[in-house]
């Protein structure tokens, strides 16, 4: 599918006279267009909810309108939970999938009502000793071990992860956690991330339901909710089709009807914990072309480097460049793109066809709406940019400033 931005040359002209780039910027009505879109794709679940992955885009302005939508959160660390607290979310809103469980966090997760969603048997005695209570709704997280696949394109080794309880420890943990008073359990598993299918979801939600039955012959207690997680992928690619979530939807409830409703557990409610199929493709990196440099290859140097947008440094991930007014021009270059990092994997983009470059050209990237501006970090001094929402009425609002200088040193000793 061609890739088109959502800003053109004329608003990021306009945009940069406020917010000098690089910067993110978000586009709300994709946001809330596709959070409907996913809440209708399972509207014949009647409990079902999004707890949108915090860690993929920890932004205020974004999670305020994903709760308007009647998104909770997941959360994983001490100060996710905080940024949700303070965002307005309470309760059931708020999912904790947390992994390593710092003692802190199991404690703040319990007095913000959230559900904990435990990641290892050991972590039961952990938690009881921590609060010296288990609270009455718990889920647990399954890891099946072995290979996972659920067509020819997705593969996975569950059996690598670091994550979650085997078969056995999930009937064990019911039983003592039912043992302690737990009231309502959940379930809960993560096996592939940036599925680019609609088998992956309904394969998944299969496991899971088929463990729901196993562990209701086994322990005798019925799971209130099924937690599918995230791994719902999107098309980086102009090559690649985007998933349908209808479809996907559809297929969760062809497994739900054939597995869970005849075992009676047609009351459970699905969750999910979507982060990158909520976000990336409504999230966009602008930054402006400072250099050219032409060695044994022709690099364009930009504004931005990996602080802003990891993704391709660190695993090789494609994001699709924009160069802003030249949409329509032929690819007759072949180019580097490049940050001024002092490492040699800062480069957006390796050998990629391109329109003609002249510095001062704006170029977009695409799909950095989630795991973008979130994996940020400060190598070489390097500070993080704004975040800005592009609003429906077309207003674009600052949801979180640049970094200065000041915010470098605010915590060193000098
Ligand atoms: C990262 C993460 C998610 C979101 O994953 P996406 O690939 O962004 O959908 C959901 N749940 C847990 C526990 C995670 O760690």
């Amino acid at each position: 599918m061609e890739k088109r931005p959502f800003v053109t040359l004329e608003m990021v002209r306009q945009i940069a006279k406020t917010y000098p780039t690089p910067f993110h910027i978000y586009d709300e009505k994709g946001i809330r267009e596709n959070a409907r879109k996913l809440n209708k794709a399972f509207s014949w679940n009647k409990g079902f909810k999004e707890y949108f992955a915090v860690k993929a885009t920890p932004t205020p302005g974004i999670l305020k309108l994903l709760r308007e939508e009647g998104c909770g959160v997941d959360c994983s660390s001490l100060t996710e939970l905080m940024l949700a607290d303070r965002c307005g979310f309470s309760g059931r809103e708020i999912m904790f999938s947390s992994n390593v469980t710092p003692a802190e966090e199991f404690v703040l997760a319990d007095k913000l009502g959230g559900i904990i969603n435990l990641d290892d048997i050991s972590h039961i005695d952990f938690l009881e000793q921590t609060l010296g209570r288990i609270p009455e709704t718990i889920s647990c997280r399954y890891n099946p071990g072995g290979d996972f696949s659920a067509n020819n394109q997705i593969m996975d080794k569950p059996g690598d992860a670091k994550y979650g309880f085997t078969k056995a420890q999930m009937k064990e943990g019911f039983l003592k956690l039912k043992a302690k008073g737990v009231k309502e359990f959940g379930i809960h598993s993560f096996l592939v991330s940036n599925a680019l299918s609609n088998e992956y979801y309904p394969a998944l939600a299969r496991v899971l339901f088929e463990m729901a039955v196993w562990l209701k012959e086994e322990t005798g207690v019925a799971c209130s909710f099924i937690n599918l997680s995230g791994g719902i992928g999107v098309n980086y690619r102009p090559e690649e089709e985007p998933n349908d979530i209808m479809a996907i939807g559809e297929g969760v409830r062809r497994e739900f009807e054939d597995v869970l409703i005849p075992a009676g557990l047609g009351d459970a409610a699905i969750y999910t914990e979507l982060g990158r199929f909520m976000l990336a493709p409504y999230g966009e990196l602008v930054a402006k072309v400072v250099h050219e440099k032409k060695i044994y290859k022709d690099y364009i140097g930009l504004d931005a480097c990996a602080v802003n947008l990891m993704r391709p440094a660190m695993y090789g991930a494609y994001h699709h460049i924009t160069v802003l007014g030249k949409e329509n021009a032929p690819l007759t270059e072949t180019y580097d793109v490049t940050g001024s990092l002092c490492e040699n994997n800062d480069k957006f983009a390796v050998d990629r066809r391109l329109p003609k470059i002249d510095i001062g050209d704006y170029v977009v990237l695409h799909d950095t709406g989630a795991h973008g501006f979130s994996m940020g970090y400060n190598y070489n001094g390097k500070l993080k940019s704004a975040e800005l929402l592009l609003k429906e009425n077309g207003d674009v609002e600052m949801i979180r400033r640049a970094e200065t200088p000041e915010d470098y040193f605010a915590t060193i000793n000098l």
